[in-house]
């Protein structure tokens, strides 16, 4: 049997990996010059310096801690407190002013019992997350605590998640130790670490090979890519991002609520940027670069891969699209930073900021459940169409994340086998 794997991010590299560890013959195809997807660990010439896409998991994101021991290293752990800058004022997570501190414990209790009772919350399905931030939040700098906090998860502003798509993640969250979310990253770098797993594999991927249409016969597949070129396999396992399926022609076509579902599904608009500094000051403030910031900059965090100094910055929702009209949005964010931290702006050299938006193959950052859609009618997703098979983070449980494509990546082996 040969299995065409196409898109080469985290689920389409473990996929590979687990047919070729089942004696499957693999053909991997991938649109970009580089593996890893929405993963992309950057580098110079002394080795890699920070991750420009998804970096962090969470200590019960068991498969991806567990392929990191596969490869006999160790996750890097995060150390040090984050604090929290509210109009000019700073708290440290743990220790949040009260008022904010209860508005999040109220939230947390709630969202508990409706995630684990729907039925039980006193919404409609068009309710969106903010909607059930601003019932419970009593007051304002709890409010912008919470947007913060989950905009940041999420990637996008809170308007546009949808409150039962949400809490059908959050049940993941319920009872979770403190320290779980973002406890560990991928030693040196998560796009690096899935590049080298993708170096050991018997197959060799095919670059800039931008999949155009499928066509399914009684006994083969055949894929088309731009340029003309076609490969032709018995099956065909496809990883590529919700909005980019879409692109794709499929015959037979693929069905209605699939199509339905790949058009509401949401991608976040989101983004990150690296910041390089000649001297890392926030340590020397006895500060591990972590916060959530009332700022352009709504999170930052000491991302470097190496001994220079590099602060990240996430800039979600309707904000991405603000800083991207400013002037010099780096600037903005560097001034920003200094007017709470002013040696960010004696210490800055030099930024890079990527729009994952506008990023052709991927369109977003990640995915999530708008308002008024039902987390029950994207299970279709998941669903193969005869002799091919979806995988990716948006057709996994763990919907978003690192965790979620690897997930994919297992079911739709399991699928391809039996
Ligand atoms: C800025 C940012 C921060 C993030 N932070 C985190 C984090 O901290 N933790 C976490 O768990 N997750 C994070 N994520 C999400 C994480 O990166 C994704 O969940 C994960 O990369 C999804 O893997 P995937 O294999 O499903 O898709 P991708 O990584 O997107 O891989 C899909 C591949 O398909 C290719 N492709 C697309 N179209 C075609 C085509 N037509 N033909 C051929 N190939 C094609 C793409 O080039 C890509 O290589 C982040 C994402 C972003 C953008």
């Amino acid at each position: 049997m040969k299995v065409a794997v196409v898109g080469l991010g985290p689920a389409g590299i473990y996929a590979a990996t687990l047919l070729e560890g089942a004696g499957v013959e693999v053909e991997l195809f991938e649109a970009l010059s580089r593996p890893g997807g929405r993963l992309w660990t950057i580098a110079d010439e002394s080795g890699p310096l920070y991750d420009l896409g998804g970096e962090w998991i969470d200590a019960d994101h068991a498969r991806c801690l567990a392929l990191i021991e596969k490869q006999n290293q160790l996750p890097r752990k995060t150390c040090g407190e984050s604090l929290v800058c509210y109009k000019g004022e700073i708290a440290s997570e743990r220790n949040l002013w009260p008022d904010a501190a209860r508005d999040a414990q109220r939230i947390e209790s709630l969202a508990a019992e409706y995630a684990n009772s729907p039925a039980s919350a006193p919404y409609s399905i068009d309710s969106s997350l903010a909607r059930f931030l601003n019932d419970t939040c009593s007051s304002e700098r709890g409010r912008w605590y919470a947007e913060a906090y989950y905009r940041s998860d999420e990637g996008e502003d809170t308007s546009k998640i949808g409150l039962f798509g949400w809490l059908s993640g959050f049940v993941n969250y319920v009872g979770r130790e403190e320290g779980t979310l973002s406890a560990y990253r991928f030693p040196g770098g998560a796009g690096d670490f899935f590049g080298s797993i993708l170096n050991t594999l018997e197959a060799k991927p095919r670059y800039h090979s931008v999949l155009q249409s499928v066509k399914q016969s009684n006994n083969t597949v055949t894929l088309s890519f731009e340029g003309g070129f076609e490969s032709v396999a018995d099956r065909a396992i496809i990883t590529i991002p919700p909005k980019c399926l879409l692109n794709v022609a499929f015959s037979p076509a693929l069905r209605e609520e699939q199509l339905n579902a790949l058009h509401a599904i949401g991608m976040s608009r989101i983004v990150k940027l690296a910041l390089c500094f000649d001297s890392p000051f926030w340590e020397e403030m006895g500060w591990n670069g972590s916060m959530l910031f009332d700022s352009f900059a709504q999170q930052t965090w000491h991302g470097s891969l190496s001994d220079k100094p590099v602060l990240m910055a996430y800039i979600c929702g309707d904000d991405s699209r603000r800083i991207l009209q400013r002037q010099d949005p780096i600037e903005s964010v560097v001034n920003e930073i200094a007017n709470v931290f002013p040696r960010a702006k004696t210490s800055f050299l030099h930024a890079r900021l990527y729009d994952w938006a506008t990023h052709p193959f991927s369109l977003g950052g990640f995915s999530h459940i708008p308002p008024s859609v039902s987390p029950q009618t994207l299970t279709s997703l998941r669903d193969p169409n005869g002799r091919v098979c979806f995988a990716g983070e948006h057709t996994a449980e763990w919907l978003g994340f690192i965790e979620g494509a690897l997930e994919s990546a297992e079911r739709s082996v399991a699928e391809v086998l039996s």
